[in-house]
C-alpha cells in the first residue's frame, strides 16, 4: 500500500486504528510541555547593541510540527502568556497545523524567552527568562481532559517539569492518558540550567520513565540517566529496569541506535551539509512516532523494520540540519521518503 493512503488510514480518514486501546480516537499524537521564544543572535550586530531573532521554540512542540507535516493529527497542551510572544507561539502551532483547543491563554503571566550569545571563540551560553511564567504556571484543573482521552499517543518531556505546578500537572496528564489506554512517548531533553541541581534533574526525569513506552534519549542523557558509558550496557540498564517498547538513542552526526525486545539496531546519519542542528532530534521524534503509528496499523502482529524506522528518522533529523530553525526546516513526508528510500 502506498505510504500516502497508510497515513490517511492512521489519521483517521479511512476508519480506525485498534493499537492499544486507540480505536477511533481523533488524535493520532497530543503532547504538554514548555512554549517558549528562543533569541538566536541576530545576523546583523551593531557595536554596543544586542540583536536577536526569535522563533517559537520547545522540543514537544517541535515533536508536533514534524509529525503534523508528516500528515498526523496533531494536538498541544499548554500556557501561554498573552503577550506579543505567546500570540506568536500560538499561531506558529496553528500554520504547523497543530490543534490549540488545548492552549490555555492567561494574563497573569508573562510568556518564557530564552537568549542565545555566542562569545568571541563561537561557544553558546543561554539567558533563560523563566521565573513563574506562563507555561510553568498550568494548573492540573485546566488539563483538557478530551484531548487526552482522545490520544492514541501522548508525548511528554522533562523540560515542564522542571518546575511546580507544571511538574504535577504533566504526570497527572500522562497518568490520564495512559489510563485512557494512549500509547505514552517521552523525550526527558537535559536542559542542566533549568534544574537547582543535577541529582533533582536525574530524579526527575527517571520518575517520568516509568510511564514511557516509547523512549528516545541522545547519547549524553543515556550516559546521565544510565551511568554507563557504554551506550549499548546503558540502554541495555534501562530496559531492564522500565517496560519500553523501544528506546531509541540519537548520536548527532554518527546517527542512531534503537533497543526493543529483539535486540539493538544502528543506523549511520545521512551525510548532509548541516547549517543548524536545532530541531533534529525532535524532527527525528516526530518521524520515529509517525513510524510507530504507522507500524501498528499496517504490521499488527508482523515483526516490525526497526533499521526502516531509524532510517527515515534519521532522514527526518538530517533534512532539519539542513536548514536554519526547528520548525521552519522540518520535512514533508515526500522529502523524508526521497531521502530515506521506500520501505
Ligand atoms: P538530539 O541531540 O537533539 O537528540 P541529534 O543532534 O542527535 O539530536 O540529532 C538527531 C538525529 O538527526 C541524528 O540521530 C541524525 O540522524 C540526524 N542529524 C543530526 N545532526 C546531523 C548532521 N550533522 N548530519 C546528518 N544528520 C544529522
Amino acid at each position: 500500500m502506498p505510504i500516502v493512503q497508510r497515513i490517511q488510514q492512521v489519521a483517521g480518514v479511512n476508519g480506525g486504528w485498534s493499537g492499544d486501546g486507540g480505536y477511533m480516537k481523533k488524535y493520532d499524537i497530543v503532547a504538554i510541555g514548555e512554549n517558549l521564544i528562543d533569541f538566536a543572535p541576530a545576523k546583523e550586530q551593531e557595536l554596543g547593541k544586542l540583536a536577536f531573532s526569535g522563533s517559537p521554540g520547545g522540543a514537544p512542540a517541535n515533536v508536533l510540527a514534524c509529525a503534523s507535516k508528516l500528515g498526523l493529527k496533531t494536538a498541544f497542551i499548554s500556557k501561554l502568556g498573552m503577550d506579543v510572544f505567546g500570540a506568536l507561539f500560538k499561531q506558529t502551532m496553528v500554520d504547523a497545523g497543530i490543534d490549540i483547543s488545548g492552549l490555555v491563554e492567561t494574563d497573569k503571566y508573562p510568556s518564557t524567552l530564552a537568549f542565545v550569545s555566542l562569545d568571541e571563540s563561537g561557544d553558546r551560553s543561554f539567558s533563560f527568562y523563566r521565573n513563574e511564567t506562563a507555561e510553568c504556571m498550568i494548573m492540573m484543573d485546566e488539563l483538557p481532559s478530551g484531548l487526552l482521552s482522545e490520544a492514541k499517543l501522548f508525548h511528554f518531556g522533562s523540560v515542564s517539569m522542571t518546575a511546580e505546578p507544571a511538574r504535577t500537572t504533566t504526570l497527572q496528564a500522562v497518568k490520564q492518558a495512559k489510563e485512557s489506554g494512549a500509547v505514552i512517548a517521552y523525550d526527558p531533553n537535559l536542559r542542566e540550567l533549568l534544574w537547582s541541581s543535577l541529582e533533582e534533574a536525574k530524579a526527575v526525569m527517571t520518575e517520568g520513565l516509568q510511564y514511557a513506552d516509547l523512549v528516545k534519549l541522545s547519547d549524553n542523557e543515556l550516559v546521565f540517566l544510565s551511568g554507563e558509558s557504554d551506550l549499548e550496557a546503558g540502554m541495555r540498564l534501562l530496559f531492564e529496569r522500565h517496560s519500553f517498547r523501544y528506546l531509541a538513542v540519537t548520536m548527532g552526526a554518527r546517527g542512531s541506535m534503537c533497543m526493543d525486545g529483539g535486540g539493538v539496531s544502528y543506523q549511520p546519519a545521512f551525510e548532509v551539509k548541516a547549517v543548524d542542528t536545532t530541531g533534529a532530534g525532535d524532527a527525528f521524534w516526530g518521524a520515529f512516532l509517525y513510524q510507530y503509528l504507522h507500524n501498528e496499523l499496517d504490521r499488527k502482529g508482523e515483526k516490525k523494520d526497526v533499521p526502516y524506522m531509524l532510517r527515515f528518522s534519521n532522514a527526518a533529523g538530517a533534512l532539519t540540519a539542513m536548514g536554519y530553525g526547528a520548525i521552519p526546516s522540518m520535512p514533508v513526508l515526500d522529502e523524508v521518503c526521497g531521502l530515506a528510500g521506500k520501505e
